[in-house]
């Protein structure tokens, strides 16, 4: 087995063979590290979905339930392509969530946008 060295700092470790680290203070640079990298490739997607609830949100006001036309969201800058979730309902309709929203072809230039009920 090749002699073990810490995974932040590359120094040479002593004692237990399953020691990633060579210090507390390496792990939680390390693990620091791996968090600003995720932090930073999700940040555009993030961006998308957050603006598209945003969008659903005042679009929809205090409706629980409204039909409009896709082209109010278009025009908005909603992205159709982000969205958190998929589920169809007891008429097959293909909902596509986005957090708590969600929307629906209602027609072909119409959508049903939906809340869920709060808790
Ligand atoms: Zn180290």
């Amino acid at each position: 087995m090749a002699s073990s060295i810490c995974i932040f700092c590359k120094a040479t470790l002593q004692g237990r063979s399953d020691k990633k680290f060579c210090s507390i203070n390496c792990k939680n640079q390390y693990n620091y590290a791996l968090r600003q990298t995720t932090k930073d490739e999700v940040k555009e997607i993030d961006a998308y979905l957050h603006r598209n609830r945003e969008i659903l949100s005042v679009i929809m006001g205090n409706y629980k339930k409204l039909l409009t036309q896709k082209v109010v969201l278009e025009r908005a800058g909603f992205r159709f392509e982000y969205m958190t979730g998929i589920y169809h309902n007891k008429e097959n309709k293909r909902f596509h969530y986005v957090y708590d929203y969600a929307w629906a072809e209602f027609t072909n230039q119409e959508l049903m946008l939906v809340k869920k009920s709060d808790k």
